[in-house]
């Protein structure tokens, strides 16, 4: 047996075969000679792969252009005339015959060589070339090589997905009736692989940085999502513990469903409200199943992240209807399109950036794409006289980029206007404060927004500099930073002086540990997923304001994280010794 330990990143525990899935192409490029009469049939096949792969790039066009508009129809276009290219089809033709290398080792050393040159170049135009080159090589090694991207969908069994990186777009498409258990090299706690792995409620170790290499397919594998380790091959013994303890888990959250009616109030009488975190329409039910009292964030890109799913004004209306009268009344808070970072619009997005993290994300791509945006608000505020419907701009940086936001808004509801379209007038708009400088200035940004959502994962990658996805950093990742509980006591103060509600989406809303704490700096509204609202209540309810706000201030004098974990780690053990 062997024991691989990573980042604990969904809990639970899964027992199944490993489900190796490599989507790299080119780190498949097969390489062998040909005879010269073997040329010309080898020609043949690249001309077929040249029109299949065409057919694939108009459709991308076509539907960029019905759904975003021509800047990245423009995309396409540039694809079909490189696919069209004579003197790039004459120079493939000519290291063809003179090497006499199969097809695919020839367009992957011309596309390679290609790319070095345009990378290297200084012109900004010509930079962007080489993504275009990469994307349609690629595009045309799947079809000569007739890779199907193999389709995590299609998976018919039980299985353990062990994979490198897996892309919020691939985890969405994912067969999850049957993924029991996922493990990946990459990835930290925040990464959205792990966040989508906890609201499908799929236990998860993330940052192995070498499961791939170490897991055979096949293979037995007990995932501990919980403990953050994966055992390879493991003997009878360490099977029968495992399924014991998959039963007390069973168990455990059986007895804490009774809780399920139950307010989430303090022993002394202070109230806060629980919401689910939802990324798609189907999740909503998981509110009634939880007792949750709504919708804290529904992380709308991923209408637009599904693959072959397109998202349009009237689309989106249907999902967020959907997601509203799943509700019955009960509040719902939607979040614009948050894309860019880890999450790529696939298709759409092509441009590659040197710092995706810091660079063409959320409200800015919105504001960037007016009619892209335009259409969302449209959707959401046709939606608003459904339900009870607040909506929340991401990455807000400051005052200005919030304003010009609430222009769109105002843009959008004077269009809803002109077709007769009702819409609540009063529907309230909130900022997410997930940025520093957001955070800084929570006080100004308090005088227009209706509300703030805390988005501490973001928070946290901002505030110490270290990418959420990147496991190598994850160390430095603490929640419970100085740094970081000072923002949110600022941002909640600053809520309260301006007498708008303070609430926390990010992950740290469903950490037990971090509860007691929360709710001693004033926090109103915690959103999580699902499955985490059960122990977050049980500690609510156990446990005074009072108590709290000492322990709350208590963790703001600490001078490092170290310290206030072992502040937390204490005050859990004596106020809830079963669950430290
Ligand atoms: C956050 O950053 O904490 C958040 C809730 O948003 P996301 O995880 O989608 O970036
Ligand atoms: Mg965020």
């Amino acid at each position: 047996m062997k024991e691989l330990t990573g980042i604990p990143a969904s809990q639970g525990v899964a027992i199944g075969k490993a489900f190796l899935y490599v989507d790299d192409v080119f780190s498949q490029i097969p390489r062998y000679f040909l005879s010269k009469d073997e040329l010309d049939a080898e020609w043949n096949r690249f001309r077929e792969a040249v029109i299949a792969a065409e057919v694939e790039v108009r459709e991308l066009r076509d539907r960029a252009q019905r759904e975003m508009g021509e800047d990245q129809a423009k995309i396409f276009e540039a694809h079909l005339l490189m696919l069209a290219d004579e003197d790039l089809q004459e120079q493939i033709q000519h290291r063809l015959h003179a090497s006499q290398f199969n097809i695919e080792w020839v367009l992957w050393e011309i596309s390679r060589e290609l790319t070095q040159k345009l990378s290297a170049s200084t012109d900004p135009y010509l930079k962007e070339r080489a993504v275009d080159i990469y994307d349609v090589s690629r595009r045309l090694l799947h079809q000569l090589l007739s890779i199907k991207k193999l389709s995590l969908s299609d998976i018919q069994e039980e299985v353990i997905l062990v994979t490198h990186n897996l892309l919020p777009s691939d985890a969405l498409t994912m067969n999850k009736r049957w993924v029991k258990g996922i493990v990946m090299d990459m990835g930290g706690n925040t990464s959205h692989t792990a966040i989508l792995a906890r609201a499908f409620e799929i236990p998860a170790v993330l940052g192995l940085s070498t499961a791939t290499r170490e897991i055979n397919d096949g293979e037995l594998l007990i995932v501990d999502g919980t403990a953050g380790k994966v055992l390879v091959s493991p003997g009878v013994h360490m099977l029968e513990r495992y399924k014991k303890v998959t039963l007390q888990l069973k168990k455990i959250s059986e007895e804490l469903q009774q809780l399920r009616d139950l307010p989430a109030e303090t022993k002394d009488g202070h109230r806060v409200s629980l919401k689910v975190n939802i990324e798609v329409p189907e999740e909503a039910e998981l509110v009634h199943r939880y007792g949750a009292e709504g919708i804290g964030l529904y992380r709308s890109e991923f209408l637009f992240l599904t693959p072959g799913q397109s998202a349009d004004e009237e689309e989106q209306y249907h999902a967020y209807i959907k997601v509203v009268e799943t509700m019955e009344g009960k509040p719902v808070t939607i979040r614009t399109l948050d894309v860019g970072g880890d999450k790529i619009i696939p298709d759409l997005q092509s441009t590659e950036e040197k710092n995706p993290l810091l660079g063409w994300r959320a409200i800015r791509f919105c504001l960037a794409h007016r009619e892209l945006f335009k259409n969302q608000l449209r959707a959401l505020l046709r939606c608003s006289v459904h339900g009870n419907l607040r909506i929340m701009f991401p990455m807000i940086s400051g005052i200005e980029e919030f304003e010009t936001a609430l222009e769109v808004v105002e843009e959008a509801k004077r269009e809803c206007q002109k077709k007769g379209a009702p819409y609540s007038e009063d529907i309230q708009i909130g900022a997410m404060i997930e940025i520093p400088s957001a955070a800084m200035t929570a006080d100004i940004l308090a005088r227009r927004a209706a509300f703030f959502s805390i988005g501490t994962n973001d928070l946290v990658q901002y505030s110490l500099a270290a990418d959420r996805g990147n496991e190598r950093v994850a160390y430095l990742a603490q929640p419970f930073h100085p740094a970081v509980l000072r923002f949110i006591k600022q941002t909640i103060d600053a809520a309260h002086q301006a007498g708008i509600p303070a609430a926390m989406c990010g992950e740290l809303a469903g950490n037990v540990r971090a509860t007691a704490l929360l709710l001693g700096l004033g926090l109103d509204e915690f959103s999580m997923s699902g499955s985490s609202i059960p122990l977050v209540k049980q500690i609510i309810r156990g446990t005074t304001k009072r108590d709290c706000e000492t322990l709350a201030t208590q963790a703001l004098a600490c001078s490092s994280y170290v310290e206030v974990n072992r502040l937390v780690n204490d005050w859990m053990k004596e106020h809830f010794p079963n669950l430290s």
